[in-house]
């Protein structure tokens, strides 16, 4: 027994394919599809009139602890540059965290993830003030609403050393917890803030603990001049350079958050250690915060594309890549965000044993129903046509994650929206108050 998709236009992003036909679902994997594909007895029917049914999308570098921030207290000045936004927004939010505040992070993060089609989620963690056990309750908070999640908890030295040490146990923790799992939900990365806020140890630390559990750093780097200018006054060396020493660019599967002021070797390196370590574009966040474009063209392979915490709506953010190159001067080709989706559906896939971003035999059964019926020809080479200037999350009316249904004709399933979102408020009032008592 398993679910019958019937009469679907079957989209897959990356490579591009369209089909007409039907699909079925069967013990969380895609079992068959095609147009002579037939129910079996005891199927749920589900009858897609023709709209597109697609996998669901993966946000390649996100920050779930924002998830509360909406209405937050404003900062105690304005910041006038971006090292300034961290410690009066960010840094300050994070430290205000609770263990409980971090699990309706994730549970409205993952609610926000759901609506938009966004089915896995590749987060970097902080809560500065409750570190033990912070990944564990975020990955609960995430679960009670059905998404995928490769986690790690961001090491620093900001605060203070033993946060170093403590982070780095976070992560060794949590990744035992989920490698003894294995259940292709949750997978473990090491984290690590930014250069800027790593002390030698606590760098060499998390270059060590992934080789060890043979996972990757995820990373920020060069998001702002700031983190070359501070590494090189304490290091008396580049951030590439530093990175190097460290071996932290011969850790496969590591991710590069940003990478929006390196340098054109810089780049020229990045496209030389391309089957180890990828970056993540966050056009929307870049704006945000004012830092500026990420060149992107000069990659050789497309990077991850992630909201950075702003939200979890992955067309935006694809939309956003497209418009901003071209408004920078440095314009993609048309149709490149479908590329940066389809490297962060295989990276989660590598990091989660599971095959994501497609529509094919025994790939996950994560799969968004659509209410979109093309009003124009939909085909295999017009689809980055329709996916940056037609479709988007209004559109999105089923999500089915792993086999289950955690989104049906707009209703969540599974948990209580309802009293999530209740419970969530009177959270997000404490941790403000928490940020106001700093
Ligand atoms: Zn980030």
């Amino acid at each position: 027994m398993g679910t019958f998709f019937r009469n679907a236009l079957l989209v897959q992003l990356d490579p591009p394919t369209v089909q007409t036909g039907h699909l079925r679902e069967e013990a969380g994997v895609i079992a068959e599809l095609g147009p002579r594909v037939v129910a079996v007895e005891g199927d749920e029917i589900v009858d897609c009139d023709g709209a597109v049914l697609m996998p669901g999308l993966v946000n390649g570098h996100t920050h779930l602890y924002s998830a509360l921030a909406a209405g937050m207290p404003a900062p105690p000045r304005t910041p006038q540059n971006f090292h300034e936004i961290l410690q009066f927004v960010w840094w300050r939010l994070d430290r205000a965290h609770s263990l409980e505040s971090v699990r309706v992070s994730g549970q409205i993060g993952a609610l926000a993830a759901l609506r938009c089609g966004t089915t896995t989620l590749v987060d970097h963690h902080a809560s500065p003030t409750a570190i033990e056990g912070s990944l564990t309750v975020l990955a609960d908070g995430i679960a009670d609403v059905g998404c995928r999640a490769v986690l790690c908890y961001e090491t620093t030295n900001r605060n203070t050393d033993d946060e170093s040490r403590q982070g780095l146990s976070e992560n060794e923790r949590f990744a035992y917890e989920c490698q003894a799992k294995n259940d292709g939900k949750f997978a473990p990365m090491v984290g690590a803030h930014a250069s800027f806020t790593l002390k030698e140890e606590s760098l060499a630390g998390c270059v060590d603990m992934a080789q060890q559990l043979g996972v990757g750093v995820h990373i920020h780097v060069a998001e702002d001049p700031v983190d070359e200018q501070i590494t090189r006054q304490e290091f008396g060396c580049g951030l590439m350079d530093r990175f190097q020493q460290h071996g932290l660019l011969d850790v496969a599967g590591s991710i590069l958050a940003h990478g929006t002021h390196l340098s054109e070797k810089d780049y020229a390196l990045l496209n030389e250690r391309s089957d180890k370590l990828t970056l993540a574009h966050n056009p929307n966040s870049n704006m945000n915060n004012g830092v500026g474009y990420t060149p992107v063209v000069r990659l050789e392979k497309p990077p991850l594309l992630g909201t950075d915490g702003i939200g979890a709506d992955m067309w935006r953010e694809a939309r956003t890549a497209q418009f901003k190159s071209n408004d920078a001067g440095l314009p993609l080709s048309f149709g490149k965000p479908l590329e940066m989706l389809g490297q962060s559906a295989r990276f989660a896939s590598r990091c989660l044993n599971a095959k994501l971003g497609l529509l094919e035999l025994q790939a996950a059964a994560d799969l968004v129903l659509t209410d979109y019926r093309p009003a124009t020809p939909l085909t295999a080479e017009n689809l980055a046509g329709h996916l940056l200037f037609a479709m988007g999350p209004e559109f999105v009316r089923h999500v089915m994650i792993d086999g289950h249904w955690r989104l049906k004709d707009s209703q969540v399933v599974g948990c209580d929206e309802t009293a999530l979102r209740a419970n969530s408020v009177e959270v997000a009032r404490e941790l403000h108050q928490r940020m106001v008592n700093l």
